[in-house]
């Protein structure tokens, strides 16, 4: 078990993370896993610490925050593995609830059609479940599951839970060139994500190095179809592309309100001729920002975009 933080997270504010998962236990080995190929394949529950160890552990980092000052808004399962797979997850969710902080969890969605896992997942107050595939070929291709696993079970494992669930739910969809951002598959995603309506769905890059070398970041054009397929199926798309942009706008400078904005939206030409008119600049801001290489112009559906350069 491991205590960690707090990070801020554009998603979550100052985010505790609560890792209870032994290194690199999982139930997928995706291509473009940032801790590497994952060691141990496991889809049964793993006996973890116990509750009450995990719990004095995060009071204990909680008295320390405190007495510095920090602030922490969210305590997170998250897991260099798969959090959902602790066996005794219901019972760790409640204990550090008693703390009243709000509780996030990251997962891969893989076991979510189990009923203990849902119940557990219930608990949580913010959770991120992972959608980067919607065929099964692309499904093995990029997550590379536990041959135990069924994908129908997962869909409608991930279908029931968003109907039952009243907490935030977001999902988070890692592109990787070639494999998972064809238009098709894009839009079959889309139209999934459609069917659970998550409150943000967020599109992913790799940004770190990944378990698989040819794991690598879409174009800027992919990135920005991927956004505009996300939207136009009525979902609230966000990038998180190796940026912390705010998504607003509002800090006087031009330039760096173009960059954050930029980093979880691309902008339509129309919008940035709004926001210069706005903040009484000229298109000479955005032309510097293209010269110094960060932000990239794209076309998609006949329309010119601005998107964040990927580094
Ligand atoms: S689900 Fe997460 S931890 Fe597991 S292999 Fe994929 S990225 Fe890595």
């Amino acid at each position: 078990m491991e205590i960690f933080g707090p990070i801020p997270s554009r998603r979550l504010g100052k985010s505790l993370g609560i890792n209870i998962i032994p290194p690199k236990v999982c139930s997928y080995s995706c291509v473009y896993c940032q801790v590497g190929r994952t060691k141990k394949m496991c889809i049964n529950p793993v006996e973890v610490d116990d509750k009450e160890e995990i719990k004095e552990n995060v009071r204990q980092k909680l008295d320390l925050l405190e007495q510095r000052g920090e602030r922490v808004d969210y305590l997170t399962f998250i897991a260099d593995g798969e959090p959902t797979l602790a066996s005794n997850l219901a019972e760790i969710i409640k204990s550090v609830r008693d703390f009243n902080i709000n509780t996030a969890i990251i997962t891969n969605s893989s076991t979510i059609d189990r009923p203990g896992v849902k119940e557990s997942l219930k608990m949580v107050d913010w959770v991120s479940l992972k959608c980067d595939a919607y065929t099964e070929e692309v499904w093995h291709k990029i997550n590379r599951p536990h041959g135990g696993l069924e994908p129908g079970k997962i869909k409608n494992g991930m279908i029931e839970f968003s109907r039952d669930y009243s907490g935030k739910m977001v999902t988070e969809t890692m592109l990787v060139k070639g494999i998972n951002d064809s238009e098709e598959e894009l839009k079959s995603i889309a139209s999934f994500l459609n069917e659970i309506k998550p409150d943000v769905s967020y599109i992913s890059i790799p940004t770190r190095p990944p378990a698989e070398e040819y794991a690598v970041s879409p174009t800027p054009e992919s990135i920005n179809r991927a956004y505009n397929i996300f939207k136009s199926q009525g979902l609230t798309p966000e990038l998180l592309i190796g940026y912390e942009g705010s998504g607003f706008a509002s800090t006087g400078n031009i330039k760096e309100d173009i960059l954050s904005i930029t980093s979880v939206h691309p902008l339509k030409q129309e919008a940035i001729v709004a926001l210069l008119k706005k903040a009484d600049a000229s298109w000479n801001e955005v032309n510097s920002l293209i010269e110094e290489g960060r932000i990239t112009v794209v076309e998609y559906n006949g329309s010119k975009f601005y998107v964040r350069t990927i580094k």
